[in-house]
């Protein structure tokens, strides 16, 4: 059998763009993952579909896998064929114990690359607005473990030549040592005043910063119980986080922002979240695909094949959109020949989408759902007419049920279908637990009915209970009022029913709960 091949790859300190294009190329080629915690799982929706996901961090059953367990892994992957990315915090060569991985994989003849990564080391303090070298404050910086025993931590360091040989110091694995290190420092001649910065999760929702002097910041960390992982910088740039520190500034900094649309849809929203300083975690459960049964096959092909029938096409999403042209180059049917029939789209983006395709919508509701649609097709549409409403599986009764009342002649067809994917990402009720989400936006009735199942599927027995101090935002008055229906307290819906409309609600909630 041919060997395979290991990529060790830096993924970044948390924020899953921080990982190089390199490294994010070996990840979608991979057909196993090995990671941990630190090396974000969000990263993981980048891989394949079918690829495998082994994880080699702490479980509450396991501890974390030892390094030589991982070491030989990796061989034995690659040994099966197999295209192997393993990714890491930071970056691999870091404190991050490549060289025993990679070691091995050449003892074993194993072609290997190493991808380096975005450090935690310079990258943490960017995040908090500390550059670890200044034209004015620090021309050089170093990089030193922390996290060896007191006794170690003098052997391998050379307190009296690190604490002056360089500006700035940056300590990974430190937090615990901070007394002791700040006491080392001090002792071998930096000023007792030297500004000190602990930045705690950076580049996560959970970042927090901490800044004091060599004189009291073990006081103050203990005082703020602050848990690893941090970064701790030692020197004058920490100053320059007064007026540089900017991602704190942003309006949804702090917040995990739970999204579940699918994610052939997601991005926009995804994108905006992240813009905004917020921490998108996509955990999408539904997933949209093309109809398979014969029936619904036909029932297409034969309203599409009346095309010249129709006065007015109703569509009343962008999904819909996207099909109907599928469905119509499918079967050969070419635009024009629905040219008697009006355009209505639903909302702005689905009127976007028909733009895109050199259709422009000639009706657009006031607000954007299927009642408002109606209201103003009211004075529009006549007894006798006829309309084509190509729409998902589940989309509402309630426009074809008006129409046909109003003696309209309604052909609706399903062109798309909504099925629930199963959850991959097996930590969400933990971090639900944890309230490490802080805020869940549905976009669908759909969404909220199949995330109440996903969780069940977990293990959470009472899921609209798991749900109960966590923001609830959806994105119009018919998802708010599903997920009110099954027990969720909702604190967000925007006036427009739009994923732009959503981000400002969030923004504006945001306000509010901060006293802005
Ligand atoms: N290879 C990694 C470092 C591994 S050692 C790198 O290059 O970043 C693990 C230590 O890195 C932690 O104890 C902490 O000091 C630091 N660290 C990693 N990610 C961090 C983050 N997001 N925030 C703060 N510290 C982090």
């Amino acid at each position: 059998m041919t060997k395979g091949k290991v990529y060790l790859v830096g993924a970044g300190p948390g924020d899953p763009k921080l990982i190089t294009v390199r490294g994010l190329e070996a990840l979608k080629r991979a057909e196993v993952v090995v990671f941990d915690r630190l090396a974000g799982p969000q990263l993981l929706n980048h891989a394949r579909p079918d690829a495998e996901h082994i994880y080699v961090g702490k479980l509450p059953d396991r501890h974390t896998m030892k390094q030589e367990e991982i070491n030989q892994l990796l061989v034995d992957l690659a040994l099966q064929g197999k295209t192997v990315v393993r990714l890491k915090g930071g970056d691999p060569t870091v404190f991050g114990r490549v060289g025993e991985e990679a070691g091995l994989l050449q003892k074993n003849g194993i072609i290997f690359e190493i991808i380096p990564g975005i450090t935690s080391a310079i990258a943490v303090p960017a995040y908090a607005g500390i550059p670890v070298t200044h034209r004015d404050w620090a021309s050089s910086f170093s990089v030193i473990t922390g996290h060896e025993s007191p006794d170690k931590l003098d052997h391998s360091i050379y307190w009296d030549k690190v604490t002056n040989a360089t500006g700035t110091l940056v300590f990974l694995m430190g937090v615990a040592k901070i007394g002791y290190i700040s006491e080392q420092l001090i002792k071998h001649g930096r000023s007792s005043d030297t500004p000190v910065a602990l930045v705690q999760w950076g580049s996560r929702a959970e970042q927090r910063t901490l800044v004091g002097t060599l004189e009291d910041i073990a006081d103050k960390v203990k005082a703020a119980n602050l848990k690893p992982p941090a970064v701790i910088v030692v020197g004058d740039v920490v100053r320059q986080r007064e007026t540089l520190s900017w991602i704190e500034k942003k309006p949804l900094f702090g917040q995990r922002i739970l999204v579940t649309r699918a994610r052939s849809q997601a991005s926009d929203l995804v994108s905006k979240i992240d813009e905004l300083g917020g921490e998108p975690y996509e955990f999408p459960i539904i997933e949209i695909k093309l109809p398979s049964s014969q029936d619904k096959l036909q029932a297409i092909e034969a309203a599409l094949g009346r095309a010249e029938e129709y006065d007015w096409v109703m569509l009343t999403s962008v999904n819909g959109v996207d099909y109907f042209f599928q469905w119509l180059d499918r079967y050969g049917v070419d635009i024009r020949r629905f040219h008697r029939a009006n355009f209505a789209a639903v909302g702005p983006k689905t009127a976007e989408a028909l733009a895109l395709r050199g259709i422009r919508a000639d009706l657009l509701p006031e607000s954007y759902h299927a009642e408002s649609l109606l209201e103003s097709l009211d004075s529009l549409i006549g007894s006798g007419e006829t309309a084509l409403l190509p729409r998902g599986d589940l989309a509402r009764a309630m426009l074809p049920q008006e129409l046909r009342e109003r003696g309209v002649q309604t052909v609706e067809i399903d062109i798309y279908e909504t099925a629930m994917t199963a959850p991959r990402d097996l930590w969400l009720p933990e971090m639900l637990a944890n309230g490490e989400i802080h805020v869940i936006t549905f976009t669908s009735s759909s969404t909220v009915i199949n995330l109440l199942e996903a969780l069940r599927q977990l293990g959470v027995t009472n899921p609209a209970e798991a749900l109960q101090n966590i923001e609830i935002a959806c994105i119009g008055p018919v998802t708010a009022k599903t997920a009110e229906d099954n027990g969720l307290k909702v604190t967000v819906v925007p006036d427009k029913a739009t994923i732009d409309g959503l981000v400002e609600a969030l923004v504006d909630r945001r306000r509010v709960l901060k006293g802005e």
